[in-house]
Parts: C-alpha cells; structure tokens; sequence
C-alpha cells in the first residue's frame, strides 16, 4: 500500500485531508504516512522469512526521529554513514547493537563514539580504514567488530550518481582483494574482530538481475570467510527500487505486487524468493540495508503555486519549494509524480515547467511536463519525496527549512517544526 489516494475529491495521507495540513502548517510541508512506512518495513521482513535476517534501516533516506522510532519498536536494525545519525538513532530509542556503521571517511571522533556505543559492526571501505580502526581501538582498549565491503564489480543499470558496485566507484574492496585483507587482519590486526561481510551495489535497483549477480559472485566467498575467520554475518546492502513515475495508484506496492513478473521486475516477494535459496545454506545472519524502498512512497512535498508565468516559449508554474527542499530533480534526474490535492475535475492538460523560486535554471521539479492546470494558490504535491528528500533540505537562498508531519490513521503529529528567520542564523556572528 502507500497511503494516499484521493477521498470526494481531496487528496489525503491516510485518514486526514492534506489541503487541511497545508492550510494549518503552510507549504512547503513534508508529510509522511506511518502505515506506508510500517507495510514497507513488514513487508520484506515477511519476505525474508526463509533465512536468519535483519532488516537494517538505511538512515540517510530519511533521519527524522519520528521515523526512526517508528522502526525501532518494529524491531529494525540500523545502517547510519555518520556519527551524527547513530546520536538521532539513539535518541529515538534505537538499539545501538543492531547499528552498522558505513561510509568510506569515518573521523576519528566518530569511530571512538560509535565504540563506546558498541555497535555491531563497523562496515569498512578500505585497508587503510581497517588499520585506522585497529588502532583507535587499541587506544581505547577494546575490540572492534568490523566487515569489509566488497566491490563485486557489477553493473546496477542505474543513474551513474547512486550506482556503487563498479569498480570504478570510490566505494568498497575489490573483490579479488578481500581474502588477503582478512588474513592480514587476523595476523596484524589485534584489536579487530572480523564479523561479517558487506557490499551495497547501488539505490534504485529496479530489475532483481544485479542482486542476483551479485550474490552469486560474492557467496563462495562469504563461504570462505566463514569458514577461514568465523565471520557472522552478510550484509546484501539496500538498493531495492521504487516505483517514481506513474499514477497515484502504480505508486503502491500493493499494486506492484499484484502485477505478472513481466511486468513488475522487482518486488519484495521476488526479492526473497530468488534470494532466500541463495543465501540460505551459507548459515550466516543476512542484513539487508533499506532505506528509499522503506520511505520512499510513505512521503510528499506539498508545495503552493504562486505564480502562472507565461514565457515565449514555455509556461511556468512558479511554486514555494525549491531545489533547497527537495534535490533530487537536479541531482540526479529524479522524477516526482505533481498532483493536484484538488482532483481534477477533467482530463484536460497543459504542458509546463514546475519550477521555484531558487537563482539556480536547475531549481526545477519537471519540465515539458503534461499536467493538470492547476492555478496560482492551489496546493499540489510531490509524490514520493519520503527519501532522500528532507534530508537533503538546505537553507541555500536563506531559506528555512520546511516542516515534517507524521500521520497516522487520522492524526497528524508534527515531527520537525517549521524553521524561524532565528533559527536561520542561529549560531552566526
Ligand atoms: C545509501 C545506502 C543504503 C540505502 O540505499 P537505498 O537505495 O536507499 O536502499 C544502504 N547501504 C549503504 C551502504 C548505503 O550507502
């Protein structure tokens, strides 16, 4: 499911009317759906069922400590890239023991914090890393849990910026490098403990093949470590796609999940299906990395148009949230459904550019687009901005950064306050 769909006419999240939350909070608001996020998380923990498994939430899709909270009393695990998301981990009520920790630059406050939390694992990137994190651990007199992320050189066949598992990609160890990097940690590295594996090919995956590949590449080799260094587990990373373009109603799962395997490439039953009999017989605890496929669907950017502007050329529908709200359109060719929250009375269309306010011609959220002609002060929203949306936020052009709301059935809970012009320049002299 995702939870939103039209009710006589308005568009809702849920139990509540969004044109109401637009109205009460102002725009641009981030709204997201509790439910969706909850089926999501179910859903391939179900899928999953065959094999000892974590679902381990990938927090830079979207850190805010409602969401996490939400995951943590389901029992989720955590994969955080940075100190800062083990704190809002912590403070949501997350259990460090179940976080990994990922990214290719730790600092060095970061991995004496992360020890003293005592997370499961440190996911490490580099030979250079691993000796770095022996000896803070030495330091600190501990032992520190790690695993390498290997590079198994596959192709993920999406966008160049969120593909990860090619060589020449700056993340992980080449596959051919990784046996000797664990018999060089076990004879030169005494304050690490190696516990599992690791890879994370790349986000958006929307075909099952590279994940298959992939596997099937890098099982001998989580074999081989298990039996030579007693690894525990295997993390397959994240990076199951979404469905971004389409109507309101291909926007879900439920409806993903009902199409035939042509047309439907990649679900979460499928997921587990070509998987679970591949990972199973290795007897390792399986972690997998979700974090667009969680949230993703379960979020929107509801944004007013100010201004109708009609150009020599093109037609602008002048919006209040920007590239500063809500990147992905111009980071990486994102692609966000525009509905009005008003149901369109017709069919009728008009092709325009949706653009903000921000000094950037990027500053776009579709272009040539055939949409309804919705008018100056009606609300439309962003579908499927639950990911790597807010996050992403900046105050680029001084602009404070939007609220969050969190619905659940028919209550909404603001989870993030709007920014004030204070909070703007809190901090400055
Ligand atoms: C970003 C990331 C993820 C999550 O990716 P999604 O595409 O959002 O599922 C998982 N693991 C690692 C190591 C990542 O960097």
């Amino acid at each position: 499911m995702h939870g939103f769909s039209y009710k006589n006419g308005s568009l809702y999240c849920e139990d509540v009317d969004l044109a109401t939350l637009a109205t009460e909070y102002g725009t641009p608001l981030y709204v997201y759906s509790a439910g969706t996020i909850l089926d999501h998380y179910r859903r391939l923990d179900a899928a999953l069922a065959g094999v000892n498994h974590e679902v381990a939430y990938a927090v830079k899709a979207n850190s805010n400590l409602s969401v996490l909270r939400l995951l943590a009393n389901e029992g989720a695990g955590f994969d955080i890239v940075s100190g800062g998301e083990l704190y809002r981990v912590i403070k949501a009520g997350g259990d460090p023991a179940h976080c990994t920790f990922a990214g290719v630059g730790k600092t060095r406050d970061e991995i004496v914090y992360a020890l003293e939390q005592g997370i499961y694992s440190f996911n490490v990137e580099s030979e250079e890393e691993l000796r770095y994190l022996n000896e803070v651990a030495g330091e600190l007199g501990v032992i520190a849990p790690a695993a390498v992320r290997v590079n198994p050189n596959v192709d993920a066949h999406t966008h160049k910026y969120i593909s990860t598992g090619k060589s020449e990609n700056k993340f992980g160890v080449d596959f051919g490098a990784i046996a000797g990097l664990y018999e060089r940690a076990a004879a030169e590295m005494p304050n690490i403990r190696m516990r599992g594996l690791q890879m994370h090919i790349g986000s958006q995956l929307t075909s099952i093949a590279p994940f298959i590949e992939a596997v099937e590449k890098v099982a001998p080799l989580a074999r081989e470590l298990k039996e030579r260094h007693g690894i525990e587990f295997w993390s397959i990373g994240g990076g199951i796609g979404i469905i971004y373009k389409g109507s309101l109603e291909s926007g879900s799962v439920e409806w993903w999940e009902s199409q035939t395997d042509e047309e439907r490439p990649l679900t979460t039953v499928r997921y587990g299906a070509e998987l679970v009999p591949r990972l199973k017989e290795l007897g390792l605890k399986i972690l997998v990395e979700p974090g667009r496929f969680i949230v993703g669907n379960a979020g929107v950017l509801l944004t007013r148009c100010l201004f109708e502007k009609k150009g020599a050329a093109k037609t602008f529908k002048i919006v209040d949230a920007g590239m500063n709200d809500l990147i992905r359109p111009a980071l990486y060719e994102g692609h966000h459904e525009i509905v009005p929250l008003k149901q369109p009375a017709t069919d009728a269309r008009v092709t325009v550019d949706v653009v903000g306010p921000i000094c950037e011609s990027g500053d776009f959220f579709c272009q040539n687009r055939e949409l309804p002609d919705f008018q100056p002060g009606d609300t439309v929203a962003l579908m499927s901005a639950g990911a790597y949306g807010f996050v992403m936020a900046s105050n680029y052009n001084s602009r404070p950064l939007p609220a969050e709301i969190l619905v659940e059935g028919s209550t909404s809970t603001v989870v993030r306050k709007r920014q004030s012009l204070d909070d703007l320049i809190d901090g400055e002299l």
